[in-house]
């Protein structure tokens, strides 16, 4: 069955004293709580700079993961981090196609198809962001949105890759703003998403899909969303960043599953 996780995106938050404060006081709180980590997991995702020290002192039990990999494997990039380079100091996850990469950084779904590749190839696996933006939502047009999301980038793996991928749904009107979409408005894309890919690739692999909700998700909201059936857990900004918030809503997700 598919595994349920708590994704912490630090985004360009901390430095490196305070990452590791941070990165300790999670570890020790999730090493205080017994759950099944089989059907759980715990990720965060410190930026570049933190990713090695981190991973030194992190619990066994949460995974590592970069923000970010270039769309190149080497070479004259100046300043650019490649997906070979996270995986040799330590992740093992990459978070690709955030609403902030797609519109601040120009990232588009042939590029995210080329970070895709090249995560993969370096095994770590992939976080990979959906969403769509206020006015789509407003058009009603959430479900194409995701839809092309997901068809030009996703659907061109093939099975094998794609069965290694997390999904992220996250309504961009949701993501830092404090307006969380409610349960029911989150499930109904996540069933969707689920429908879409068993058209694809069939329903037992989307039975073990991994569908995570983000945007301002925290723990006052959690209960509501990962009682939902196809909410899988959250990739969570904000509330990664306080480690009682960010342990509590692991709580809430074994909890409510
Ligand atoms: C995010 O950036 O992935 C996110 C969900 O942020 P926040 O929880 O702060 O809305």
């Amino acid at each position: 069955m598919r595994k349920k996780i708590i994704a912490g995106n630090w985004k360009m938050n901390t430095d490196l004293n305070s990452g590791l404060e941070l990165a300790k006081n999670v570890s020790q709180k999730v090493d205080e709580f017994a759950f099944n980590s089989d059907e759980f997991g715990m990720i965060v995702s410190p930026p570049f700079t933190h990713i090695h020290a981190i991973g030194n002192v992190l619990s066994s039990k949460i995974g590592l993961s970069s923000q970010n990999v270039a769309e190149w494997s080497n070479g004259a990039y100046t300043g650019e981090i490649s997906a070979q380079m996270v995986k040799s100091i330590g992740a093992n996850y990459a978070i690709l196609g955030h609403s902030e990469r797609r519109s601040y950084f120009g990232e588009d779904n042939q590029v995210l198809f080329t970070k895709l590749k090249l995560t993969l190839e370096n095994n770590l696996t992939p976080i990979f962001c959906i969403g769509e933006v206020l006015e789509e939502r407003e058009e009603n047009k959430q479900f194409d949105v995701v839809k092309s999301q997901i068809d030009e980038v996703l659907f061109k793996l093939d099975v094998v890759d794609f069965k290694k991928v997390i999904i992220a749904y996250e309504p961009v009107w949701a993501i830092g703003t404090g307006k969380t979409a409610s349960p029911e408005q989150a499930q109904e894309i996540h069933a969707y998403i689920r429908k879409i890919v068993a058209d694809k690739f069939g329903a037992n692999v989307a039975d073990n899909t991994t569908v995570l909700y983000g945007g301002s998700c925290k723990p006052s909201n959690a209960d509501g969303l990962f009682s939902q059936p196809d909410i899988d857990g959250g990739l969570i900004g904000g509330a990664a960043l306080n480690a009682d918030d960010f342990v509590q809503l692991l709580k809430q997700l074994v909890a409510n599953k």
